[in-house]
């Protein structure tokens, strides 16, 4: 096993600012093959990068975590993309129901502390159970969400899972993906249409008004303290030079090295 940093990968993401969302699942696909799954939440940008592996027919799986209280249109949302896309998708499920968890620790999602404890269980654990099986997983963040988005790099280290976070979608604007999806009529989650601006659990999330920021409907009943659930890196406090480990061949061929030969 080898190294990699953040810093390592300065140049190509400096190269990839130039390179489309499509030419990015390409080469996910080319450098990790079956060791690149997608993940995503069922919500707009999400839904169009299912879109786009289905039409680049990439053969990339996509997680979806189901925490157990998502709203039902969200997993008819999944479960039209496997059927209608082709998509192959792999659901994770957290150690206990919402109920045995409300038996065990309280109703958790009620305060600031608590949401973070019940996002850890819910959403960051049960995705834990596949480090190891993939070194890459593509994503659907956007810069222009803002927030600790706004600065989303295309490749990014994810320590936690020791893999490599891509995101296609870092430089999409939403004039663009609303384009996108127009034109391609891309299977979208009803909520958005309801004004969920941003989907996640029933239990935290509501619609926003047209002058409202787009996260101001997650996690309202708790104020301006919880805008993430932690699940991606970006959103998390990360060491200054993260690093994960993968094997020396990989490394090379990401960032496009020539491989000594052995003689
Ligand atoms: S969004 Fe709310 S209900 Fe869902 S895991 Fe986080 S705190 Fe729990």
């Amino acid at each position: 096993m080898a190294r990699l940093t953040q810093a390592d990968l300065a140049d190509l993401n400096q190269t990839f600012e130039e390179r489309t969302p499509q030419e990015l699942l390409q080469w996910s696909k080319e450098i990790f093959g079956d060791r690149v799954a997608a993940i995503s939440a069922m919500q707009e940008a999400g839904t169009v990068v299912c879109h786009m592996i289905s039409q680049a027919q990439v053969d990339i799986p996509v997680i979806f975590v189901d925490t157990g209280v998502m709203f039902q249109e969200t997993l008819e949302t999944r479960d039209r993309l496997a059927s209608e896309y082709g998509i192959r998708m792999i659901t994770l499920h957290p150690e206990l129901t919402m109920e045995q968890q409300t038996e065990k620790h309280g109703i958790l999602y009620l305060t600031p502390e608590g949401q973070k404890e019940c996002c850890h269980m819910r959403k960051v654990e049960p995705l834990r159970k596949v480090a190891g099986q993939y070194d890459a997983l593509i994503g659907s963040l956007r810069r222009s969400e803002g927030g600790r988005r706004a600065t989303c790099p295309i490749l990014m280290v994810d320590v936690e899972m020791n893999a490599i976070r891509v995101n296609p979608l870092a430089m999409v604007d939403d004039e663009t993906l609303d384009e996108y999806v127009a034109e391609h009529k891309v299977i979208q989650n009803p909520l958005h249409a309801q004004g969920f601006s941003t989907i996640g659990c029933n239990r935290c999330t509501t619609p926003v008004l047209p002058n409202e920021p787009k996260r101001a409907g997650r996690w309202r009943h708790l104020g301006p303290w919880s805008v993430y659930c932690g699940i991606n890196p970006q959103d998390r406090d990360q060491a200054n030079s993260p690093a994960i480990d993968l094997p020396q061949e990989l490394i090379d061929r990401i960032l496009g090295r020539m491989t000594d030969l052995v003689i």
